[in-house]
């Protein structure tokens, strides 16, 4: 593969991991990313003079070969482990958790893993691609700008499974009808800032039998510093129900269910940020690591494929770099 050009698209977890591997090996690989900056779904927002993890919260590691890789991050200082106390909360009862893991969080936000793993790598942001092209055996995107980039001996696409059908689906039938098998689950967040801390006595609680799932202080992470900001996230169910609704009443329904789990509300928020992620969570994972058309050189990867969460994105970009390589 020495003299080939790989195309990346999405500067996600997966894409970055893939794209650094190759580089490594002295592969050019250009990554073609929609947004203004780098993580995907291991997100950062900025908010006036502070900001705050809305997308993945923090990672825990199984496998042997992302502790090797988040070890080199944690000497970096790209990542921390987060000693906040986080319990379960259920009918108004607060239990810790039986099994106390350890959770590590990107230092000062969770796009510090993607900023980390971009360093080094041609990363083209502000670039959605809308379209695939053949030519002379070569693939060439092209954006919805109508600016086309390439050529590209192979390429790979970790977007959602639904956006990589958009682009990949006229190509590859085999790529077709995997990613038909995936559907990814909304989740809507929402942001709360206050002007002074809250007396809640734990920093993040899995929660059940509510529209909200999930709610944490992101102050209590390493590195953050004040304001006082604790980010909730709503159950799949809830935020598939209301996944047209309006940011503000969202905000609201979400803000006044956070103030039920303590009985009665704490404070009043000085900023409320709602958003929605549609693809958030694979509800169903392939068991591949990764998908690749040998003939046609083109593939995909992502936390849809082999395992789910920031480290299945990881193993997945992994071994798609990895089944390239072998290919050499
Ligand atoms: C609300 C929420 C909470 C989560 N909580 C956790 C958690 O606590 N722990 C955990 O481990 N995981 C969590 N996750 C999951 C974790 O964020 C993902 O598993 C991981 O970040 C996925 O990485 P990825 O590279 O597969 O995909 P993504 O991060 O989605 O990357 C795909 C990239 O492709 C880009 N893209 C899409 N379409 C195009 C296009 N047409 N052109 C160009 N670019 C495109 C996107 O902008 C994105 O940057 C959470 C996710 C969400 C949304």
């Amino acid at each position: 593969m020495k003299h080939e050009r790989v195309g990346i698209i999405g500067a996600g977890i997966a894409g970055l991991v893939c794209a650094d591997r190759l580089h490594r090996e002295g592969i050019a690989v250009t990554i073609l990313e929609k947004s203004r900056g780098v993580g995907g779904r291991s997100a950062t927002r900025r908010l006036d003079e502070s900001s705050c993890d809305h997308g993945a919260q923090y990672f825990t590691i199984s496998d042997p070969l992302f502790a090797e890789r988040t070890a080199e991050w944690r000497k970096q200082g790209v990542v921390d482990v987060w000693q906040g106390r986080i319990v379960s909360i259920e009918a108004g009862m607060i239990r810790d958790l039986n099994q106390p893991r350890e959770r590590l969080v990107g230092t000062p936000g969770m796009n510090s893993i993607g900023k980390y793993l971009a360093l080094n790598l041609d990363v083209r942001s502000n670039i959605e691609v809308e379209g695939v092209e053949r030519l002379d055996e070569h693939w060439r995107v092209v954006d919805n700008a109508g600016h086309a980039y390439g050529p590209f001996d192979v390429l790979i696409s970790t977007a959602p499974p639904f956006q990589t059908s958009r682009l990949f689906s006229e190509w590859s039938q085999q790529l077709a009808e995997q990613l038909e098998c995936v559907m990814m689950l909304p989740c809507w967040t929402v942001i709360l800032r206050f002007s002074a801390p809250l007396t809640i006595e734990f920093d993040g609680a899995f929660v059940n039998g509510s529209p909200l799932s999930w709610i944490a202080r992101n102050n209590s992470k390493p590195g953050r510093g004040a304001p006082e900001c604790w980010v909730l996230h709503a159950s799949a169910e809830w935020s598939a129900s209301q996944v047209d609704g309006e940011p503000a009443e969202v905000g609201s329904a979400l803000t006044n269910e956070f103030w039920k789990l303590f009985g009665r509300e704490l404070a009043r928020p000085s900023l409320v940020v709602s958003h929605r992620w549609r693809y958030a969570l694979p509800r169903d994972v392939l068991p591949m690591r990764f998908l690749f058309d040998d003939k046609l050189r083109m593939g995909c990867a992502g936390d849809w494929c082999g395992g789910p969460r920031i480290e299945g994105a990881f193993l997945s970009g992994d071994a798609l770099a990895t089944h390239l390589l072998e290919k050499q």
